[in-house]
């Protein structure tokens, strides 16, 4: 067993305070110095392997800033970084379950002591202001120190329970399933990317990652970190590259033994198709982990606490312009409140500060020239969906600088079976829905395919008891914003087209990654 204290959540560092402020200030100024302009490469076998192709990521705040490039790797890389984590494996899964958890703390204990670099790197790569960045890291932290206090509980024969028989010792043994490829979404590059790869490692196993194509410095900078903790070389395969070339060469190979994505619904099940199909040479039945999108609504009553329930509608909806699988996209508001409701949102969120993440504004720019296409094209949609009470607009600039900006948008009286109703935006773009009554929001609610994240704003006891069973969402909150879970505190995972719900920062993710061998020894 390693000798550590018990679990507990990363503190946020309070931005009301001017020292944390000026902290922060000082680490975006370290950053440009040290780390803007940087290339990363590839790491292949412990070894940096460079391209002739670098990917470029931009601010998204100031799009004529570069803010670092990687490497962009082939299929070749990918045949070669599988079968070098093959190798690697004969020797890491040996490992001590101590052992390898030591190395999750030392990668904690680096990134505690960089966690204002890796903010400020994501506020100018992402666009996060202070807070957003602030509470990414501290999940990140929270991964690590979580997951190598949870792999104890794998760590021995018999430490799953079976029942006693006499005349036999019968156990079951835990064990890694071999090389698993990672794949991350650009939304959190930080806390899912690191995540999604130190949990399978912990236990056993070894990874090859590609970090999303819009965040590749920050991933080059924790990738550095687990590699600095002491991971041997082989066990983290670094291979920032483009989805469209390589994602298939990855998911398709014979010798990937199984598959940890987090992003789209279609860019998942792509994968899940590609993963089903049995290649020459394949011996196994891949295994696929998921976590997709999400269409997350949060219900109002005439019982709420009116306040309450705006705050909690404005954070959900807004919070890093809507770019979190867990973000409200529906309001849904009972007849009897919708006016008071929807007009102190509307106010509420007209008053948001738009600007950068280095100026730590409320609303910053979307992540991407794509991203910026596509919600701005919902906002035309909805336009015709609905009443435009908010925004609408899609400047593209903000005082003088080019970026992907666009306003916060809130669209009322919306039909439940509109396009911007069931499709998930992934911007700053609400639709409110006005329901005859607590039944008829309830069904609005379980009216799309996803089912990731939702919340009651009610003082009702009988309808939050109502909603616990019927609610069809992977994480269900009552009378609070539907996002910001914390690693432990909310296990993290949605239903239906949401994911296969593997409940990540929950007591058994870890299982995801192993399979159980039952031993019985007649004596
Ligand atoms: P995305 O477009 O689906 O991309 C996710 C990752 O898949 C990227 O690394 C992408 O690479 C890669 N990819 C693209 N095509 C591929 C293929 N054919 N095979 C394998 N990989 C491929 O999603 P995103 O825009 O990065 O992230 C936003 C989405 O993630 C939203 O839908 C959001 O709801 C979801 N999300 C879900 C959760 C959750 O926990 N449920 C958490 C965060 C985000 P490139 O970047 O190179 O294209
Ligand atoms: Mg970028």
């Amino acid at each position: 067993m390693i000798r550590v204290q018990e679990y507990r959540p990363q503190a946020f560092t309070d931005f009301t305070k001017e020292e944390n402020v000026k902290a922060y200030q000082e680490a975006l100024a370290k950053v440009r110095a040290e780390i803007v302009g940087k290339h990363y490469t590839l790491i292949i076998d412990g070894q940096k392997v460079d391209t002739a192709e670098r990917m470029v990521s931009l601010n998204p705040c100031d799009t004529d800033e570069v803010v670092g490039t990687t490497a962009a790797a082939t299929k070749e890389h990918v045949d070669q970084a599988i079968a070098g984590a093959w190798k690697a494996f004969e020797g890491w899964k040996k490992w001590d379950m101590d052992a390898r958890a030591r190395i999750l703390l030392k990668a904690s204990a680096i990134l505690k002591r960089r966690r204002l670099e890796a903010c400020a790197i994501m506020s100018i790569e992402a666009g996060k202001n202070y807070a957003e960045a602030d509470v990414e890291v501290a999940e990140a932290i929270d991964f690590l120190e979580y997951y190598a206090r949870s792999a104890m509980k794998y760590a021995h024969f018999g430490s799953a329970e079976t029942t006693w028989f006499e005349g036999e010792e019968n156990g079951l043994m835990w064990i890694p399933l071999g090389v698993g490829v990672s794949i991350s979404p650009w939304n959190f590059p930080a806390a899912i990317f690191l995540g999604m790869l130190a949990a399978p490692i912990v236990v056993g196993n070894c990874m090859v990652v590609k970090p999303a194509d819009n965040a590749g410095v920050i991933a080059g900078f924790i990738a550095d970190i687990m590699l600095e903790a002491g991971l041997p070389a082989g066990v983290l395969q670094f291979l920032p590259g483009h989805g469209s070339e390589i994602g298939d060469a990855m998911t398709g190979h014979p010798k990937t033994r199984f598959i940890t994505f987090t992003g789209s619904v279609p860019v998942g099940l792509r994968i899940h198709e590609v993963a089903a199909k049995v290649q020459p040479g394949q011996k196994w039945i891949k295994r696929t982990v998921m976590e997709l999108g999400g269409k997350d609504a949060l219900i109002v009553d005439e019982t709420a606490d009116i306040e309450n329930a705006v705050t909690s509608a404005v954070q959900s909806a807004f919070g890093f312009n809507g770019q979190k699988c867990s973000a409200m996209s529906r309001l849904i508001v009972v007849d009897d409140v919708y006016d008071e409701v929807v007009g102190k949102v509307v106010e509420r969120a007209g008053k948001l500060t738009m600007g950068t993440g280095e100026e730590n504004a409320n609303v910053t720019a979307v992540i991407s020239q794509k991203a910026f296409k596509s919600i701005s094209e919902y906002q035309k949609v909805g336009a015709g969906e609905g009443k435009v009470l908010l925004g609408g607009e899609a400047p593209g600039e903000h005082n003088g600088k080019k970026g992907n900006y666009i306003q916060p948008t809130i669209i009322g009286d919306v039909d439940r079976n509109a396009r911007i109703s069931q499709e998930e935006i992934f911007g700053p773009v609400v639709a409110v829905f006005r329901a005859k009554d607590w039944q008829d929001a309830l069904d609005i609610a379980n009216s799309t395919v996803y089912g990731l994240t939702g919340g009651v704003c009610s003082n009702s006891r009988e309808r939050l008891e109502e909603a616990r069973e019927k609610f069809e969402v992977g994480n269900l909150y009552f009378n609070r914003k539907i996002t910001g879970a914390i690693v432990g505190v909310q296990p993290f995972g949605g239903y239906n087209m949401s994911g296969t719900d593997s409940k990540a920062g929950g007591p058994d993710y870890l299982s995801n990654f192993m399979q159980l061998k039952t031993v019985t020894e007649r004596w």
